[in-house]
């Protein structure tokens, strides 16, 4: 960043007084961290912009074509990228065919791949194919849509599959620009994390460009029967037809979050702000992916009830996306960070109590973390080490909870003035860089602590397991009085209907049923779904906690083990579906677990499937 000011101020001194452009200065060489999920080797050689070239085939579930990339060179022998699951028919350098080389194949990480270059090498182009085993990519047939008449496509790229769907330098610190042509069947459009067309094409041939430099998992592509609706000029949603006025509805505030989110730390970097609503086996709440967030459909309440995750995913348009974690040991500098900024977005927008209702949520789902963690403590810390894991092992929620809970903390240490200034120029300063967790510190050391003469347990949060003493205590007082509540009905002091009757949202709903003790009276387990009917809760996330606690209190009543079902039939998202399983198995239903799962699993994205068939011991 000092380097672009400087040039820029030079280049204005230049303007007034007509100098002469200096001789270009020598190539520096970058410095990368350690990445142990790649085998790229940028150090050597390393793509600065991507030409992709693709053809869309619905009738094979294929991607067809050629990756080129423009490549800054150092060493001048070779570059490396990751493949995984690809055919590789072909490598260019400069238009000239060379022989590649495949390195073996590791289950997590997939290969090697290795293309000669000399040391004036300019463009390597690769020619490929993907395969049935593309984890990246989940082509849905009709059936699976919302609209039941066109097949759909969905990429999703975190952590490092994006290398299954393009052959490409898969680390988060190596980003790059691209462009690209995409051929679609004519029915459908297809959309990017780029600049995108509003309408379908003739011919269903797209072009994207994305100008600013991204990470390779912020690579994405979505195809299917797709219509546009404007919020504001720069922000808008897609969905398929039978949704859009929905989706419409309930993302109505996504200008005003914008807004409150550049007020609090800059100026929105990538000009466009779009959400596709997504057929149900997405399987995350929702994907960062730049100028267009993708987002589950579990989300569409019909009530703005959870909103949130808009908001999160917008925060990411800072965290994650403008100052992206180098390696997935430092996911928490993404996902802590946002999780911060996101409550700080609800809060402007909704108030203090609402952002403190959500970060209660969390702060449970971190109790419960590390219980979960007991005996693993090591998995608690903010800073990761996932060598020869996948990574999608540090995807939970002590990356996103207790990131927060840290960030909260220091919040509250040294005042929200001074944690303001400090993380809008943090964002600034590292705008469209990487940072490692060790690079943090020193900067959160030299420009928060010691110039406010702070003394703050930075290295016990980040490098130590659990919960640090000094925590923020979360209070939110209107789940103070579900609690109030809850103790009435579970002492038989009010009844069930006297609960339903309460004038609560969809949180505090949830806070309620989250928390219904394990050991209760004979009954009152039952006498409370006749009245408030739970198990027909059209809420996704009311009906994803009250399943959970069906399964924990054996209850069998109103239909809920087919609502269940059906649930799991159709919904992909990973965090609620998991939830579920893990009930089941938890609670000696594991035949259950199994005979549906076995029914579902075709319907889940592989990040779905991976995590459920460890969980259910499926090979
Ligand atoms: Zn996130």
């Amino acid at each position: 960043m000092k380097l672009l000011k400087n040039t820029a101020l030079f280049l204005l001194i230049c303007l007034l007084s007509s100098c002469e452009q200096p001789e270009k200065e020598t190539k520096e060489m970058p410095t990368y961290a350690t990445d142990t999920h790649s085998y790229a080797k940028p150090n050597e050689a390393v793509a600065k912009h991507l030409q992709l070239d693709i053809d869309v085939n619905f009738d094979k579930k294929i991607i067809t074509g050629t990756a080129t990339y423009t490549i800054e060179n150092y060493a001048g022998t070779a570059i490396v990228f990751d493949v995984k699951n690809l055919k590789i028919q072909k490598a260019t350098v400069d238009g000239n065919e060379v022989q590649f080389t495949l390195g073996a194949n590791d289950a997590v990480l997939g290969q090697s791949l290795s293309i000669p270059i000399a040391t004036d090498s300019k463009e390597v182009a690769i020619t490929y194919e993907t395969t049935d085993k593309t984890e990246a990519l989940q082509f849905l047939n009709p059936q699976q849509t919302a609209d039941k008449e066109f097949p759909f496509l969905l990429t999703q790229g975190q952590a490092i599959l994006t290398r299954t769907w393009i052959p490409i330098q898969d680390s988060p610190q190596i980003r790059l620009t691209y462009n690209a042509t995409v051929q679609v069947p004519k029915e459908l459009l297809a959309i990017m994390s780029a600049e995108n067309p509003k309408e379908k094409s003739e011919n269903g041939q797209y072009s994207f460009k994305m100008k600013q430099p991204i990470s390779p998992y912020l690579i994405a592509l979505a195809v299917g029967d797709l219509v546009y609706k404007e919020i504001s000029p720069r922000t808008g949603v897609y969905a398929e037809k039978s949704m859009i006025e929905k989706v419409h509805y309930e993302f109505a505030d996504m200008e005003k979050m914008v807004n409150a989110a550049e007020s609090l730390y800059g100026t929105y970097a990538w000009d466009q702000f779009d959400v596709v609503v997504l057929p149900p086996s997405f399987p995350f709440g929702g994907m960062e992916n730049p100028r267009l967030t993708f987002a589950t459909p579990t989300v569409i309440a019909g009530d703005r009830s959870l909103t949130s995750l808009i908001a999160h995913e917008l925060a990411h348009s800072w965290s994650g996306n403008l100052v992206t974690n180098a390696t997935w040991n430092d996911f928490w500098l993404n996902e802590g960070f946002t999780v911060y900024f996101e409550m700080r977005i609800m809060e402007a927008l909704y108030g203090k109590e609402y952002a403190n209702m959500l970060a209660s949520i969390g702060r449970q789902d971190l109790s419960d973390e590390i219980k979960n963690f007991r005996n693993q403590p090591e998995a608690t810390h903010l800073k990761l080490d996932l060598k020869g894991k996948n990574p999608d092992d540090g995807m939970n929620s002590i990356a996103y909870d207790k990131g927060y809970l840290f960030l909260r903390t220091l919040e509250e240490t040294v005042g929200r003035a001074k944690m303001d200034a400090f993380l809008k120029e943090y964002f600034n300063t590292h705008a469209f860089s990487t940072m490692t967790t060790e690079k943090f510190i020193t900067y959160l050391n030299a420009e928060l602590l010691q110039k406010n003469n702070i003394d703050f347990n930075v290295d016990t949060w980040v490098y130590k397991a659990g919960i640090p003493g000094n925590a923020a205590k979360i209070k939110s007082d209107k789940f103070k009085e579900v609690d109030n509540v809850l103790s009435d009905w579970q002492y038989k002091t009010i009844t069930a209907s006297n609960v339903c009757e309460q004038d609560w949202n969809i949180q505090q709903k949830i806070h309620f049923i989250r928390n219904i003790p394990e050991k209760l009276y004979d009954g009152l387990f039952e006498k409370l779904d006749e009245a408030c009917d739970f198990s027909n809760a059209s809420n996704s996330y009311i009906a994803m906690v009250w399943f959970e606690q069906a399964i924990n209190h054996d209850y069998h009543g109103n239909n809920v083990d087919q609502r269940m079902e059906d649930f799991l039939m159709t919904v992909g998202r990973r965090w609620y579906v998991s939830t579920i399983y893990k009930a089941l198995k938890r609670n000696n239903r594991l035949e259950d677990a199994k005979r549906i799962y076995e029914k579902a699993r075709p319907n889940y994205h592989s990040v779905t499937v991976n995590t459920i068939d460890e969980m259910l011991g499926i090979n």
